[in-house]
């Protein structure tokens, strides 16, 4: 199984990604991710990407194709959910080149729908524990006591940081909707304004799960 989750950043794809790749049994590859540990890790690729990544813009196309590459040929052979991958039209032909050389294709899409004023508000409230990577929320899914004391909020949740993530996803990311029902790839849409639960209840029922 190969899925797609869009939505906006905040939307709730890194929550309902990690749920659906435990109860589907295949990894979640989140670019976003991937790049924070590179920069985490001071490698060169994560020098390069930590001011892009602070002022809200896209790293460049051949940074993550290179990223998601290696993981199609690692743990993700057999399958994978992508979270905040691809990122613009550009991104997903070269997604479907890669897959297409596997003999694999995107089987559906989800796209969790959630309103700016209500993403603005959870992303001021998202902290990381940096320990393990784990999101929490402030007021809807507190860390634990022992957690919270390290949790940090990212450079990019910062409120005007966030509008320009909003206005890029919608300039860049959003067209994928109509990208992947073009080519004919079922597109299920989500409330993302629900609990957790509810939202990936309603995920499962889409998938047929
Ligand atoms: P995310 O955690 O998915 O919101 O990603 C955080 C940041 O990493 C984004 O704002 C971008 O700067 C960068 N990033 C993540 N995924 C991609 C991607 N597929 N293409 C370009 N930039 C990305």
């Amino acid at each position: 199984m190969d899925l797609v989750l869009l939505g906006a950043p905040g939307a709730g794809k890194g929550t309902q990604g990690a749920l659906l790749a435990g109860k589907l049994g295949v990894p979640k590859i989140a670019t976003g991710d991937m790049l924070r540990d590179a920069v985490r890790q001071g490698t060169e690729l994560g020098l390069k990407a930590k001011q892009v990544m602070d002022a809200g813009q896209l790293v460049s196309d051949d940074i993550v194709l290179g990223l998601v590459r290696e993981r199609l040929a690692g743990d993700a052979a057999g399958g994978a959910i992508f979270d905040g991958y691809p990122r613009n039209v550009a991104q997903a032909q070269s997604l479907e080149g890669l897959l297409g050389e596997a003999g694999r294709g995107i089987d559906a899409v989800v796209y969790i729908d959630v309103d700016d004023d209500s993403i603005v508000r959870r992303m001021s409230g998202r902290r990381t524990d940096p320990e393990t990577g784990v999101v929490y929320h402030v007021e809807h899914n507190p860390a634990p006591a022992d957690v919270a004391g390290r949790c940090v909020q990212r450079e990019d949740d910062r409120e005007e940081t966030v509008r320009r993530r909003l206005e890029i996803y919608r300039e860049s990311t959003a067209p994928l909707v109509e990208h992947y029902r073009q080519a004919g790839v079922p597109v299920h849409t989500v409330n993302g304004e629900g609990s957790i639960d509810a939202v990936q209840g309603e995920i499962l029922g889409l998938l047929g799960r």
